[in-house]
């Protein structure tokens, strides 16, 4: 199933290139302050995905076209990102070379990215005036469902609600990882939320990213150096992970700069694609 949020974060079911509001199904809806309707949905989506299939079947179809998706997480406690997940781009970032890169960096961990650096599909990142290049790392995100601390390795995969597409935008440099990976608008997910039984084996997929007509990552989720269920295992030994944080797993080779008035398409396949704005400074 795929799921996403759209206008004033309605809940849809994407089918093909159409979407169907599938709101009345969960048994709470509160865009506003209060939006844990979503956090209860990833809880709960046991019990409520029968009933969202069938609002499904029920409603009416509207071409993607005609709506404004959201990001398919809303309101994370957290965004846990993998830290030099592929050999190759660990070598890349290695070759940087001198001042470059701090050789704590290259060993695989988690760091945490501030959930306000979220924005969804077709938003604009405004790339903040700062000093060094600020690069795109395109990476399968993993949704959690109904959490949980000290989740072991052979229970994670019944811990992932589904996949999504995330982009860790990244300010290279000295200084603090979280920093430089944190500024407003440096995680665009989405475009849907693809749940897990739609996607048998996630180290299988293939990711993709353009910047403009430029293909600049290309690289097989099998390549991945620690996989999925070791990154849940990890992360949830230091923090309970809650029902819909989000979990990047690291970038494959091929980052690079992107500057205003590029175009950044990053894609997986059986997820989608997500297309995101490049522009300058937005100022206050
Ligand atoms: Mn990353």
């Amino acid at each position: 199933m795929k799921i996403c949020l759209f206008n004033e974060y309605r809940l849809g079911w994407v089918t093909g290139d159409e979407v169907v509001d599938v709101t009345a199904a969960l048994p709470q809806h509160d865009a506003g302050y209060a939006a844990n309707f979503w956090t209860r949905l990833c809880h709960d989506y046991e019990e409520l995905g029968s009933k969202i299939e069938a609002a499904a079947g029920r409603g009416r179809p509207v071409p993607l076209a005609n709506v404004r998706l959201r990001s398919p997480v809303l309101n994370p406690t957290k965004v846990v990102a993998a830290a030099s997940n592929y050999g190759s781009h660990v070598e890349e970032m290695r070759d940087r070379g001198a001042g470059g890169v701090d050789s704590w960096l290259l060993e695989f961990d988690v760091f945490l990215k501030a959930p306000s650096s979220i924005i969804g599909p077709g938003e604009t990142l405004h790339l903040p005036r700062v000093d060094g290049e600020i690069h795109h790392e395109s990476e399968l995100a993993v949704v959690i469902g109904k959490g949980g601390r000290n989740i072991p390795e052979a229970e994670a995969m019944q811990h992932v609600l589904g996949y999504t597409i995330a982009i860790d935008v990244t300010l290279r440099g000295k200084g603090d990882r979280s920093r430089r990976k944190s500024y407003d608008g440096f995680t665009p997910v989405g475009p849907w939320l693809v749940t897990a039984d739609e996607i048998p084996d996630p180290h299988a997929l293939q990711v993709r990213l353009h910047v403009n007509d430029e293909l600049r990552q290309d690289a097989d989720t099998g390549d991945m150096l620690v996989k999925i269920p070791a990154i849940i295992a990890y992360a949830s030994r230091v923090m309970t992970l809650n029902p819909g944080d989000l979990i990047s797993t690291g970038s494959p080779p091929g980052v690079g700069q992107i500057r205003p008035g590029d175009h950044m398409l990053a894609e997986i396949d059986g997820i989608g694609k997500l297309e995101i704005p490049v522009a300058g400074d937005k100022g206050a």
